[in-house]
């Protein structure tokens, strides 16, 4: 059963990320057909005998059953991923980099489909609306600079309010700064009360979800100067309140009572 636009909306208003509240289409065959091809690939260009290595090897010559990892896989969901390393014998961070890399264009085809079936722009969480993840980075948009969230694993974007920490939620501008180096376009913002950092790159218009992940690598220079100024991704969260703004916080506490 696919996620309908009633369950995907309330998932959006209730902060679920859309993956967790319902199953996406992904067809287990043709994920195994890309990890089989990813992995030959790097059997044969990875240093010879190290994990990843044999690792590919293996997987590029056995037919891995998928079925029962793509949602553990999808939700990052370590444990489960570990335990099916262990029965296959092989190395556990390299299967949970090969099947994510396998998922990827399955998990941009699920954003897209996701976002025609709902609103996703009113997600209000600093997390992920559709797989959980942390922002990779901010986009800064268009002449006026708009902040926009994105996600370099699913390649999803949000809108995101400048003066507002998506880690921990804290919104109160004495406690959040900017690095930014003279007269670079990019900048990094930081919170000083979780210690959390977001890199912001600006952009005219939003990237493609496949170019993402080469912006993250392009701006490698910014974590290093955010790591050097103290700064982590993601800072220092609180399980229960981790990515929920303090005015959304606020706003459900008043429900309650
Ligand atoms: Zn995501
Ligand atoms: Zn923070």
């Amino acid at each position: 059963m696919e996620l309908t636009a009633d369950e995907a909306r309330e998932a959006i208003d209730k902060g679920i990320p859309l993956l967790q509240a319902g199953r996406v289409g992904v067809d287990p065959h043709a994920v195994e057909d890309e990890l089989r091809r990813l992995s030959r690939n790097l059997a044969e260009t990875a240093e010879l005998g190290t994990a990843a290595q044999r690792t590919a090897e293996k997987l590029g010559a056995e037919t891995v059953d998928l079925a029962p990892l793509l949602g553990p896989a999808l939700s990052a969901e370590r444990a489960t991923i570990e335990r099916a390393a262990g029965d296959l014998g092989v190395d556990a961070d390299a299967l949970a980099e090969l099947l994510e890399l396998a998922l990827q264009p399955f998990l941009w085809e699920a954003t897209a489909r996701l976002g025609a079936l709902t609103d996703i722009d009113r997600w209000d969480r600093g997390y992920c609306p559709v797989c959980g993840a942390w922002p990779g980075l901010a986009e800064l948009l268009g002449p006026e600079k708009r902040r926009a969230l994105r996600c370099v694993r699913c390649g999803v974007m949000w809108s995101w309010f400048v003066l507002l920490c998506p880690y921990c939620g804290n919104d109160d501008h004495r406690t959040l700064g900017v690095l930014q180096e003279e007269g670079s376009p990019s900048r990094v913002d930081v919170c000083r009360s979780c210690n959390g950092y977001v890199k912001a790159i600006p952009s005219y218009t939003p990237s493609a979800a496949v170019m993402l992940a080469a912006a993250d690598v392009t701006t490698m220079h910014l974590d290093l100067a955010a790591g050097e100024a103290g700064y982590k991704r993601p800072g220092d969260v609180d399980v229960r309140t981790a990515g929920i703004p303090r005015l959304v916080r606020q706003r459900a506490s008043y429900a309650q009572e």
